[in-house]
């Protein structure tokens, strides 16, 4: 195996390479794609989601490693192969968290398959806040960063609104189309200082998507939550949120922003616990007050309005998890994985599924490890595990989601009690 070198990705590139970035929020990278497109850069977020790409990922990542790492570097050495790109002209994106788990390492897997596919002249661009690889011709500028938090934040409104109005929709196709002209809006909006306006936005997008005729009958919610990956990409999760509203429930699925705050939390905790940069302590403690501010005129408005439900505040997740887990307990999704299955169950979400990647022991010891606990403390919650591996079956894994909906209605037409009786009988 020829030594793993890092090319770097240049300012020269800018102009000649295409970056691909693979698919995790489809909302979400809408915006992305346009802000960086904007930036300057030529961006292609990966759209291809069949099963080559498992069969690609496991040709070129140890079949041990976490599931997301075989999906995204899977996904990027397919799109590679396909004969779409121009090799000598295209670069690739991937995340490196700098936290303790194996996020930080993906980049060196996805090298070495490049190498060993022979294309080891494409340069990979880390994304990262933490002081890891730099190139030349890729900032994250302060504008940059705000241009994305904003767009991210309309991500999160838009993916927790439809969520409501989809399941509920007269007309089947009317939330999807109204999402699709949102994105276009506040796309076209990018160039001007309205998208800044997220309060005037967010309020015209409340209204529309109240406006749509919804059916009143009753849906059975099911909470969504797990490793980030695999609670957001449909790829990852075989397109759970869709399988749950052909199945006639509700998907309640908490947004991007909260990771995001919980990775500032973090800075925090490093300080209070291990005495570790105070520098970045009041810095993430500046920028969390900040988007908390923002996160909770989001709820007002929705609240404001009343047709929909207002996503929790962040400063609620964080006590969830008193008497559950330890605020130190900070690897993969940590004590913000148990904190949402907690912040689920006092909304009235009792129902939820745990989506776990093969080969993730944090989120297996913050997840699993926590349904026990959590099982005494709220009876009526029925939490399923979803473990996904490239060899796991979508009959398996929803046969295991009709079970955990059977619960359900049990639970919904019998009350806790009886519901009990008959699935002991
Ligand atoms: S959170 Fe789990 S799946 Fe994600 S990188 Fe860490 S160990 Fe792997």
């Amino acid at each position: 195996m020829p030594e793993i070198k890092r090319i770097e990705f240049t300012k020269e590139m800018k102009h000649t390479h295409t970056i691909l970035v693979p698919m995790m929020l489809p909302i979400h990278f809408c915006f992305l794609e346009h802000i960086l497109v904007q930036e300057g850069y030529r961006i292609e977020v990966l759209h291809n989601d069949d099963q080559r790409i498992i069969e690609e990922g496991l040709r070129h990542v140890h079949n041990d490693t976490c599931y997301p790492a075989l999906l995204v570097i899977g996904q990027m050495m397919e799109a590679l192969k396909s004969g779409r790109y121009d090799i000598d002209h295209v670069a690739l994106a991937i995340t490196q968290t700098g936290g303790g788990c194996r996020a930080s390492n993906y980049i060196h897997l996805l090298r070495k398959a490049l190498i060993q596919a022979g294309f080891s002249q494409v340069p990979v661009i880390s994304v990262n806040f933490s002081h890891l690889e730099k190139n030349s011709g890729f900032h994250l500028t302060p504008k940059l960063l705000v241009k994305l938090a904003a767009g991210f934040l309309y991500g999160d409104v838009l993916m927790w609104l439809g969520n409501q109005l989809k399941p509920y929709e007269i007309e089947q196709g009317t939330c999807d189309r109204l999402t699709k002209a949102w994105i276009q809006t506040l796309c076209d909006q990018m160039d001007s200082l309205r998208f800044t306006h997220i309060r005037k936005n967010v309020t015209q997008i409340v209204q529309a998507y109240g406006a749509v005729p919804r059916s009143s009958q009753t849906k059975i919610k099911v909470g969504i939550v797990g490793e980030i990956y695999m609670k957001y990409a449909p790829l990852g999760n075989r397109r759970l949120e869709e399988f749950l509203i052909k199945e006639g429930c509700e998907p309640v699925v908490s947004g991007v922003l909260d990771f995001a705050l919980y990775c500032l939390e973090n800075a925090k905790i490093d300080y209070e616990y291990y005495d570790r940069n105070k520098k970045a302590a009041k810095l993430a403690a500046w920028a969390s007050a900040y988007l908390q501010t923002l996160q909770q005129s989001i709820a007002d408005i929705i609240k404001a309005d009343g047709t929909f439900r207002a996503p929790a505040p962040f400063h609620e997740i964080i006590k969830d998890r008193e008497g559950i887990i330890d605020r130190g307990v900070k690897m993969g999704e940590g004590w913000l994985l148990s904190s949402e299955m907690v912040e689920l169950i006092h909304s009235g979400v009792n129902n939820i599924v745990c989506c776990q990647p093969f080969g993730c022991l944090p989120n297996h010891i913050v997840a699993k490890g926590m349904m026990r606990k959590l099982k005494d403390r709220y009876p009526a919650s029925n939490i399923v595990a979803l473990d996904f591996d490239p060899s796991a079956t979508s009959v398996n894994q929803e046969n295991r989601l009709k079970l955990m909906l059977a619960n359900a209605r049990l639970y919904e037409h019998f009350g806790e009690e009886t519901a009990k009786e008959l699935t002991n009988a």
